[in-house]
């Protein structure tokens, strides 16, 4: 007598649920219709004293959610930095929640340990990394950060003869941060974590291009007179995609002793493609890396890596050694250089991702986006009504939509730009976030899915044009 697995109907469930949602993802709006009162209302239910079938609890979730879930998988999602998932990733972090290994170690974890290390020598491979560089499989950016100025902080006072690792901060040479100005708040809270707090972070003024020039910045390493110092520069910063001169900024930052870490958590990518990896040249001279699989890479959430030059540095940052912990010393320990100690088997599914793509395909990928950010920017800047902020040197542009109100003033148009991309939303067709940038409010063009293609963006510059058609003749009124 065969019995029916007890992980088979909720998997089943989950499966019929997960492809409606994808597959209805062209014909839904692309944000999320319900209200916060709407989903507290459906999903804080009681929990009540007795369970229920593991299969209605997926029916359950699917419909309380309804409504609440933004389409950020799908190919008109250009808010914020996000891309969605590739199908070979999706599928392997399904996979990688039914090993549900422990990926600390070997011994825990034996073929996903085996799968990161292959991971992080391609992702050198295609971000033109040195292929000795040590690396770790974190959750995001944020935490890319934290890992590789963990080890930038130990290699820098180690140097000034200070154990950080046993004796910690107090009584330490201060440690600053110098960086363009247009750095990402995760940098921030990085230097929160790592006890070196928000004021050790100088933002320097960049030039118009967005970039650090290298007088700013050698006036600031003469400035910080012999202490020790990370120079954070961009690959990428989150609003126009500005790539700092890694040529020109690497060796200068080495001549005073800096330790160079590079934000590239989508720009990083740009080296994967033969198109674009002129804006990153040098970069590889940097001392340490952070970048993210679940924005450019389009692998699910909870996909970042960092990677360090200085192996010994993130390994003294990084390990450490238990009675009741078994070490091989033949095989990358995921223990050794990560900031958790249980984990995610997380490098499953940018294993597959990049098997899925291959070195063209991320190529391509990288590319089409690009060539999407551009479409839509130069698209939507010929409208009527439209100013032309920042086109896409890479895959990320800005607009702004000036109030067409006589005597309008720059508060207006600001209000304006929020009004217009807000009926965006409310028409459901895409979806953009907006930001201040140099004092101005903006609509953010941001293209990361690898789904996104030349009928989105038909779409997306259409949807605009019915917004601002509306909004012409009399300009109060963008109700939709
Ligand atoms: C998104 C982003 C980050 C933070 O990455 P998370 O994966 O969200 O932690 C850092 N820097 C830049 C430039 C980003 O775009």
């Amino acid at each position: 007598m065969s019995t029916i697995s007890p992980f088979r109907p909720a998997l089943e469930r989950a499966l019929n649920h997960a492809l409606a949602h994808l597959d209805g993802l062209e014909r839904q709006a692309v944000g999320a219709r319900a209200s916060l009162d709407t989903l507290r209302a459906r999903l804080s239910v009681p929990l009540g004293d007795a369970g229920m079938p593991a299969a209605q609890v997926i029916d359950e979730l699917a419909a309380a959610t309804a409504g609440g879930i933004n389409g950020s998988a799908g190919g008109r999602f250009f808010g914020w930095v996000i891309g969605g998932a590739l199908p070979a990733a999706l599928a392997a972090d399904w996979l990688t929640s039914a090993w549900d290994q422990n990926a600390a170690t070997f011994a825990c974890a034996p073929a996903v340990t085996v799968i990161e290390e292959v991971c992080g020598g391609w992702l050198k491979e295609l971000l033109g990394l040195p292929r000795d560089a040590s690396f770790a499989l974190t959750s995001g950016c944020q935490m890319a950060h934290a890992s590789a100025l963990a080890a930038a902080r130990n290699a820098l006072l180690a140097r000034r003869g200070w154990d950080v690792e046993r004796d910690g901060l107090c009584g330490a040479p201060p440690l600053r941060i110098l960086s363009g100005d247009q750095f990402h708040g995760s940098i921030t809270r990085a230097a929160r974590l790592l006890g070196l707090g928000s004021g050790a972070v100088t933002g320097l003024p960049v030039n118009q291009a967005g970039q650090l020039e290298a007088a700013t910045l050698q006036q600031a390493l003469i400035g910080s007179a012999g202490g020790p110092v990370i120079v954070l520069l961009q690959a990428g910063d989150l609003n126009i995609g500005a790539c700092d001169r890694f040529a020109e900024l690497i060796p200068l930052a080495h001549r005073y002793g800096a330790w160079v870490h590079v934000d590239g958590a989508f720009g990083l990518w740009a080296n994967a493609s033969a198109r674009y990896r002129h804006l990153l040249a040098g970069v590889a001279h940097a001392d340490s890396w952070a970048t993210d699989g679940h924005k450019w890479l389009n692998v699910p959430y909870d996909s970042g890596f960092a990677f360090v030059a200085h192996a010994d540095a993130q390994r003294r940052a990084m390990s450490y050694e238990a009675s009741y912990v078994a070490h091989n010393d033949h095989v990358r320990e995921p223990k050794d250089w990560n900031p958790e100690w249980s984990r995610r088997a997380r490098g499953v599914a940018a294993y597959a991702a990049l098997r899925q793509l291959g070195r063209d395909g991320v190529d391509a990928m990288i590319e089409r986006c690009c060539a999407a950010a551009h479409a839509l920017v130069s698209g939507i800047a010929a409208l009527p009504g439209v100013e032309l902020v920042w086109a896409p040197t890479l895959n990320q542009g800005l607009l702004r939509f000036p109030d067409p109100r006589p005597g309008a003033t720059e508060a207006d148009h600001d209000r304006w730009t929020d009004q217009v991309s807000g009926a965006v939303l409310a028409g459901g067709e895409a979806l953009f976030s907006n930001t201040t940038w140099r004092g101005k409010r903006c609509m953010r063009v941001s293209v990361c899915n690898w789904q996104t293609g030349d009928a989105d963006v038909a779409r997306a510059v259409a949807a605009l044009a019915r917004v601002l058609e509306r909004a012409r003749p009399r300009p109060p009124d963008l109700a939709v």
